[in-house]
């Protein structure tokens, strides 16, 4: 009886355990948002960065720092250093601004749709702190045949270490 008794403890206390391993998994893997009043992302973008990322502004052609950048690296969010797009997949659309065929990852990078100015479009946004980045279209070239147009000032470098 009273090994069965031990028996059932050590069932109870595993079944526990993993419970609470497979919670914590599961928290690592939800992002982090970072949340700020307008006030507070004033403070801490230049106001270029703050026109761009938080009122869905869009810099000149061919005027960004990263239009024709050709280091190996990452580039990551202006607003929170969330990585968002690798060297890897950038290429020269020739539109202006620098373009990538492919996010880093899916769950960095949100879609909506735009309907401003009078176009269709669809607005990509940094998943961690929701800023403007520029748009996807469908004119990339393969293997995914998406354009991910990019604003500069919403970009910074991190280079390949
Ligand atoms: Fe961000």
């Amino acid at each position: 009886m009273r090994k069965l008794l031990t028996l059932s403890l050590v069932i109870v206390a595993v079944t526990l355990f993993s419970g609470q391993t497979k919670q914590e998994s599961q928290k690592e893997f939800v992002m982090d948002k970072v949340e700020k009043s307008d006030q507070e992302w004033e403070t801490c973008l230049t106001p270029e960065e703050y026109q761009i990322l938080r009122e869905n502004g869009t810099e000149l052609a061919f005027t960004g720092e990263y239009y024709k950048h050709k280091e190996k690296g990452t580039y990551v969010c202006a607003g929170c250093g969330n990585d968002l797009f690798s060297s890897d997949t950038k290429y020269d659309s020739g539109s202006g601004w620098p373009a990538f065929f492919d996010a880093l990852d899916k769950t960095k990078v949100n879609t909506k749709s735009d309907i401003s100015y009078g176009m269709v479009r669809t607005e990509i946004t940094c998943a961690k702190c929701d800023s403007h980045l520029g748009h996807v279209f469908k004119d990339g070239p393969k293997p995914t045949g998406l354009r991910y147009c990019v604003n500069s000032v919403a970009l910074d470098f991190s280079p390949k270490k």
